[in-house]
């Protein structure tokens, strides 16, 4: 017997929403004269100059998009209580005044992935010590309340402009306040610290104290499809579905197992109580089709299964799978599966995994 369960959960996407600096900077005693100094100088210089040098910022992680990484959330365009972001689509919240550069899963941020600044500066703020916990849901929210950003720093990148970077790892922060760092200085590792539902930093640049998304510049008007100035040295692609991992499990997973790494096995044992084969997506639309296929090791197809996306997400997670039966065991060898988002004609995701059973 073949069973088919796929289920949606629907994303509890929390993340950050830090409005201000001094929510990510409890030790005031130590930088207020720091940040009050900068202050006074970046008026002056607002006041004089107003220089608003762009292509300057790289990304603040250390690496390859849309292989180890991806941008998960953008910066919301919208002032309504509705949100959009620069591209006209959904991959961002109300309020959200940053980006979000996002890793995998938990495992990949304990390996450890690099949090860099985007330019060079000087540390004004720093916040470190606050623990890595996935939230996943409302009443996780009010207990990071006032520490939204979780680890996090804040840096003066010169010419009135700022970036606070968030939500790093628990005593991973490796820069002190005052200390001049240079463009991809390590500025410590990515976390899932203060509001976050999922690894990655969230970074929010400021330009004379208002936050600018960076994809469009500081001139850029509201909405999206507008003029773009974007302030990245190199260009960043506009990637607002894709695949955030795949693989099988012996059991149903859900968010937070997949979030935390688990499911990753490539050999499963004979006697599971089922093979499920999982997709982790982001930015699902709804009228997405989806796909997917699993194929025993003798080669006959055991799910071909093609369903509509009922309703736009953010993150995304379904699967599909052969339960283990004394009547329809599971036979063992190398199982293969194959996974398909597609949109009208165009193909936004192909996925393709083998596991052995033994
Ligand atoms: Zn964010």
């Amino acid at each position: 017997m073949t069973i088919i369960s796929k289920k949606h959960f629907s994303a509890i996407l929390l993340t950050v929403g830090l409005t201000s600096a001094a929510a990510c900077a409890n030790n005031t005693s130590v930088n207020a004269p720091i940040a009050q100094a900068n202050t006074i100088a970046q008026r002056l210089v607002s006041s004089t100059v107003a220089q608003k040098p762009s292509g300057q910022f790289g990304k603040p992680i250390d690496c390859t998009l849309g292989k180890d990484c991806f941008v998960l959330l953008y910066f919301d365009r919208d002032p309504s209580p509705a949100a959009v972001d620069f591209g006209c689509g959904r991959q961002t919240y109300d309020g959200h005044d940053g980006t979000d550069f996002a890793i995998p899963d938990a495992k990949a941020m304990a390996k450890g992935v690099p949090v860099i600044a985007s330019a060079a500066g000087k540390v004004l703020r720093v916040r470190d010590g606050v623990v890595d916990r996935r939230l996943q849901n409302p009443t996780d929210k009010a207990n990071v309340s006032g520490t939204e950003c979780g680890n996090g720093i804040v840096i003066d990148h010169g010419a009135g402009w700022e970036a606070q970077y968030c939500h790093l790892r628990q005593n991973s922060v490796v820069v002190k306040p005052g200390m001049q760092v240079q463009k991809g200085t390590v500025l410590g590792m990515v976390g899932n610290s203060g509001m976050a539902s999922f690894p990655h930093v969230h970074v929010t640049f400021r330009y004379q104290g208002k936050a600018v998304d960076p994809f469009v510049g500081a001139d850029a008007k509201l909405g999206c499809n507008t003029a773009r100035n974007p302030i990245w040295d190199k260009p960043i692609d506009y990637v607002s579905t894709g695949l955030i991992r795949a693989g099988f499990a012996n059991k149903a997973p859900d968010d937070n197992a997949v979030w935390a790494g688990q499911f990753s096995e490539t050999k499963l044992p004979i006697n599971s109580p089922a093979l499920i084969f999982w997709v982790q997506a982001y930015g699902v639309l709804k009228g997405d089709r989806e796909q997917y296929k699993l194929f025993a090791p003798n080669g006959e197809t055991i799910i071909n299964d093609s369903k509509e996306i009922p309703a736009p997400s953010r993150t995304w997670l379904r699967y599909a799978g052969k339960k283990n039966s004394t009547n329809s065991p599971l036979i063992p060898g190398v199982w293969r599966a194959e996974y398909r988002l597609t949109r009208g004609d165009r193909v936004l995701t192909e996925v393709k995994r083998e596991v052995e059973l033994r």
